[in-house]
């Protein structure tokens, strides 16, 4: 079995071989935190933590990169409105953002560096294209010379009459060719900006990703993830100056996601069409929304309005009444079990069971095999989260078909059901149901240690101690009640 992945650099689908055997360097662009981030960004995010839990669970060893653009125009524009500074702005989105990820349970990166905290790097970066005659510097301002590069291009697979056609571009006069791209940017009245052999100022956008990914993954790394909206000028610009510096070729495997629509619309600011990751949470959990996510194909474009959120929340609600029954039924089984002597059961079960065994753990494993073909195929989640509902359906139809079940057949529900939800939670779908259950078990148990622990001190007159449990489990939201009986909590 292979991984095949969408090479956007290729334009096909090709063998994932990595540079390291069981190793993955992945750099994936990260957002410009000036401004709340919305369900594109839940898309960007969501999809490459899959890829990336995919490779895990493949047996890849991933580092992950995701960097933090820190310094911009636009959040200087915002600072000046707000009138405060814009490393405020940048701190505060910046927090924003890591609280969204958290609320979506999207793993936290390897790395996540920003430009701000990579300034040398960027600047050696620069000092070195400039060495080598790819960059020219007038008044302050560095350029790329993308004439200097003849392959510039390659990427969004365009020439150089067609981008300068396609692209808007500031015509500025001191450039060499209007595609050329600023990597330095001499600091403006009230601008933040560092020290550099050009004089103040501060890195232009693309080139930090380029210092950054080479700094952390060397300059071959495997997998460039972002947007298909970065694919020009961004990504091409990477390229272009991360090649040109090093000499050596740059990511091997360029992965884009589709874009999301809101009703049929492109999503845009303007257009008023807009959800901010904040504002879709408050409507939905964050396993309804990923299932809705993953159940279109990265590359495609995807479609978002609330009622489709609405009926992936259905769709795992019927999920969840399967694992319900089937966990009804082990524990009748198990009830069962304690009141009857085993013989009279057991024994002609296990007797009837190996052929029967076989079976069932063949099918278990061709769920297994069938989820991972859709998943090495380019990263298809939709068409594995397809077949684990199929094994639901089938779990259900099972169920209906057999009112009279062995313990063969039990062991068959439970191993496929834990199946499901091993494979589910490779995408983070389908682990509330078990998770939930087990966070009260572990609650309870603490709770009960923490009761006794409480008791002792009270029967050694220790009631400071006693007491300060009782408040500080009360600002918690957990009030105990002392009775005859015993002590009882409960939570708000
Ligand atoms: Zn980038």
């Amino acid at each position: 079995m292979e991984i095949r992945v969408y090479n956007t650099l290729t334009n096909k689908k090709e063998k994932l071989i990595p540079i390291n055997p069981g190793k993955i360097g992945m750099y994936v662009c990260g957002v410009t935190v000036y401004d709340d981030c919305h369900i594109g960004h839940a898309r960007g995010a969501i999809i490459f933590d899959m890829i990336r839990q995919y490779l895990e669970y493949r047996g890849f060893q991933v580092t992950y990169i995701h960097n933090f653009t820190d310094v911009d125009d636009k959040i200087i524009n915002r600072a000046k409105k707000e009138n405060c500074r814009a490393c405020d702005v940048a701190e505060k989105y910046t927090a924003e953002y890591c609280r969204d990820m958290k609320n979506l349970e999207v793993k936290e990166a390897t790395r996540e560096p920003k430009a701000t905290e990579h300034i040398g790097e960027i600047i050696d970066l620069i000092k070195m294209l400039q060495e080598k005659g790819f960059a020219y510097e007038v008044g302050g301002d560095v350029f790329f010379e993308i004439n200097k590069f003849p392959e510039y291009g390659k990427l969004s697979n365009r020439d150089v009459d067609q981008m300068r056609a396609g692209a808007r571009i500031d015509i500025d006069e001191r450039k060499h060719d209007p595609l050329d791209f600023v990597l330095w940017k001499s600091a403006k009245e009230g601008e933040p900006f560092w020290e550099s052999p050009w004089g103040p100022g501060r890195p232009g956008w693309h080139i930090e990703c380029s210092a950054m990914s080479m700094k952390y993954l060397g300059h071959t790394f495997d997998i460039h993830g972002g947007g298909k909206d970065l694919i020009f000028p961004h990504h091409e610009n990477e390229i272009a100056q991360s090649e040109a510096a090093s000499g050596k070729p740059f990511a091997r495997y360029w992965l884009h996601n589709g874009f999301v629509n809101i009703n049929q619309e492109k999503m845009s600011k303007s257009l008023q069409n807009f959800f901010t990751i904040k504002e879709v949470l408050a409507q939905c959990s964050s396993e309804q929304l990923r299932l809705f996510l993953l159940s279109t194909h990265y590359r495609s474009p995807i479609n978002f309005s609330l009622s489709a959120v609405e009926e992936a929340g259905k769709a795992l609600e019927r999920v969840y009444n399967t694992f319900y029954t089937v966990e009804n039924i082990i524990s009748v089984a198990k009830d069962g079990d304690q009141g009857e002597s085993p013989k009279s059961m057991e024994q002609p079960a296990r007797i009837v069971s190996t052929a029967e065994d076989m079976k069932f753990k063949k099918r278990i494993n061709l769920l297994k095999a069938d989820f991972e073909k859709a998943m090495d195929d380019d990263f298809n989640s939709a068409e594995a989260i397809g077949k684990l509902y199929d094994a639901v359906k089938e779990v259900n139809v099972f169920i209906h078909e057999h009112p009279q079940i062995k313990a063969v057949e039990i062991t068959f529900l439970k191993n496929m059901m834990e199946k499901i939800k091993r494979l589910g939670s490779v995408l983070g779908i389908f682990q509330k149901f078990s998770n939930t259950s087990k966070e009260t078990n572990s609650m309870e148990d603490f709770m009960e240690i923490l009761l006794e622990v409480r008791n002792l001190c009270r029967s050694n007159k220790y009631w400071d101690v006693a007491d300060l449990i009782r408040s500080r489990l009360q600002e918690k939201g957990i009030t105990i009640e002392d009775r005859k009986e015993g002590t009882f909590w409960r939570k708000k």
